[in-house]
């Protein structure tokens, strides 16, 4: 039997950072210090974090006026900090903002298309945080968004019903590369006038239909991981939070490669049955899954794997 782990697995270089910010502030803090939203999409870690006294909100209206709050690597729209400055809570004094700088990237860019006369549409969820902060910089709540690749005639729908001088497509970071391509391949096999890639530069605005590639690089190397050990394996053991935008991905990656794949958030949720005839396990996370519940897993998988033995041996 071999487990293969993903080589790239597990946190990304966003999601570590918005927790060291979290837990310096906390420490440093002898009073109480507000998140708002999930840190990152993963319950057990939530948990921990919560016990070392951080206080995850929903709402902006949970937290007291003047308390030391966090935001989450996701990016908030404009209006959050308005709301949290008419509580006294400010950049500089008492806000610390976790944004990762890969999804203000994604707003530079969205802000730029929209500038010189594009009307952007995103690769998204609807629900999913990062597309509602990238949507405030765009048209709010009326953001057209679209959210599989099968919708590619919703996107023409909207194209044709107004008369846009020109039209931009980006996506939000932890969405399918797969499944973006074949969103503008379906988008494009209906047009005369194809969308053309935008390099994330943005030199040449002139286009008047183009897409850019605003998928991070951890996603993309999660992912493009994760089809090797589909390839490869009997097993795909994916981890992640249930809310997990990434870790839903990388599910969708393995089933699409047709390999037996099963989507946990920790070592308790396996089941020794899924490993009968298996000799090649791989496993994988998302973003938001630290290294110790992947460690924990493989750990879990072992011990299946001796109990399988040992039943072999008294049968
Ligand atoms: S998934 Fe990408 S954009 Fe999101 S926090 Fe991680 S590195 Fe940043």
């Amino acid at each position: 039997m071999e487990i293969k782990v993903a080589k790239h697995a597990g946190f990304c270089f966003g999601v570590k950072k918005a927790i060291e910010i979290a837990e310096d502030v906390a420490q440093g803090n002898s009073g109480k210090t507000y998140v708002l939203g999930q840190l990152v999409h993963n319950e057990k870690v939530i948990k921990n974090l919560e016990a070392n006294g951080l206080i995850f909100v929903d709402n902006i209206s949970d937290i007291p006026q003047n308390a030391v709050t966090v935001l989450r690597a996701h990016g908030e729209p404009g209006t959050t900090y308005q709301s949290l400055e008419k509580k006294s809570i400010v950049k500089g004094r008492n806000l610390n903002d976790a944004t990762c700088p890969l999804v203000t990237l994604v707003h530079n860019v969205a802000i730029k298309l929209k500038n010189n006369g594009y009307e952007v549409i995103i690769f998204g969820k609807h629900n999913h945080p990062e597309a509602v902060g990238t949507s405030y910089h765009l048209r709010g709540k009326d953001t057209f968004i679209v959210e599989e690749p099968e919708q590619a005639g919703l996107v023409l729908d909207y194209i044709n019903k107004n008369n846009f001088e020109k039209i931009a497509i980006i996506s939000q970071t932890t969405m399918s590369v797969y499944g973006y391509k074949q969103l503008i391949q379906n988008i494009n096999n209906s047009l005369n006038e194809k969308f053309a890639e935008i390099p994330l530069s943005m030199r040449n605005l002139d286009a008047k239909y183009g897409f850019v590639d605003t998928i991070c690089n951890p996603t993309k190397q999660r992912q493009s991981d994760t089809e090797d050990l589909a390839k490869e394996c009997d097993i795909v053991i994916v981890i992640g939070g249930k809310n997990s935008s990434n870790s839903k991905e990388l599910y969708a990656k393995c089933r699409e490669f047709g390999v037996e794949s099963h989507f946990i958030q920790s070592e308790e949720q396996l089941q020794k049955e899924w490993f009968d005839g298996k000799d090649k396990i791989g496993v994988t996370a998302g973003a938001s899954t630290p290294d110790y519940l992947i460690n924990e897993v493989v750990e879990r998988i072992r011990e299946l794997y001796s109990d399988k033995k040992e039943d072999f041996a008294q049968s």
